[in-house]
């Protein structure tokens, strides 16, 4: 097997696939060649597992593999376009999906479709905050949206609240869950009942919705 061996000033041995579905191995400074066999041999049945189910999520949801692209639910046709600006451009509409004008580089191309949720985002998830936030009485201090793994949202102690911008793959009734739910916490900063309890006052089928990115998430690939 292959993998990439990164030594760190760290404590303990880690293994993870990267984005480019390569086995990256990073151990300790001191910590010997045929350890690191050993630690790859112990996990090879993990890592072979991972590896194949990664690929496979990749080749059916990667927009690049298969020309659709989820947003808002619903899977998108994709075009390329010769782009003869150095920029690029995402063009979207309910006809025709997204239409990418670009120079052919798949980091562009990447980096196009980043922005264009970017921007969608801070529109939408500005919108929906402002609206949840009337409702509860509360009051927040400002939005980031940022590209994470998986984590969909989050609320600081200071009331900031961050979003993924990964959940504009979701279709819009569970993108409210996210929001309302990072919007509830400027109410009650825990996970406790009180909270739980007024989600569902709120939004009786919250569980319903809270799962759906349990089951789908894995799939929003952009
Ligand atoms: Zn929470």
């Amino acid at each position: 097997m292959e993998y990439i061996i990164i030594k760190q000033k760290r404590k303990t041995a880690s293994i993870a696939i990267d984005k480019d579905l390569r086995v990256v191995v990073k151990v300790p400074k001191y910590m010997s060649q045929t350890a690191i066999k050993k630690l790859v041999a112990e996990h090879e049945t993990w890592i072979e597992t991972t590896l194949k189910k990664k690929k496979v999520l990749y080749e059916t949801q990667d927009f690049i593999k298969t020309g659709r692209l989820l947003y808002l639910g619903n899977y998108w046709p994709v075009t390329f376009e010769n782009g003869n600006n150095q920029q690029g451009k995402v063009v979207f509409n309910e006809t025709s999906g997204f239409k990418i004008q670009t120079t052919g580089d798949e980091k562009q191309i990447r980096g196009l479709v980043e922005l264009f949720f970017k921007e969608r985002a801070k529109i939408y998830l500005k919108e929906l905050s402002d609206e949840y936030a009337a409702r509860l009485g509360v009051q927040y201090h400002k939005i980031t949206i940022r590209k994470q793994a998986t984590r969909w949202g989050s609320c600081s102690r200071q009331g900031n609240l961050s979003y993924n911008l990964k959940i504009l793959c979701a279709p819009t009734d569970m993108i409210a869950y996210v929001v309302l739910h990072e919007v509830m916490h400027l109410r009650h900063f825990n996970h406790s009942q009180a909270f739980w309890k007024a989600m569902e006052e709120e939004m009786p089928d919250y569980k319903r919705r809270m799962n759906y990115f349990k089951q789908f998430g894995q799939n929003f690939m952009i």
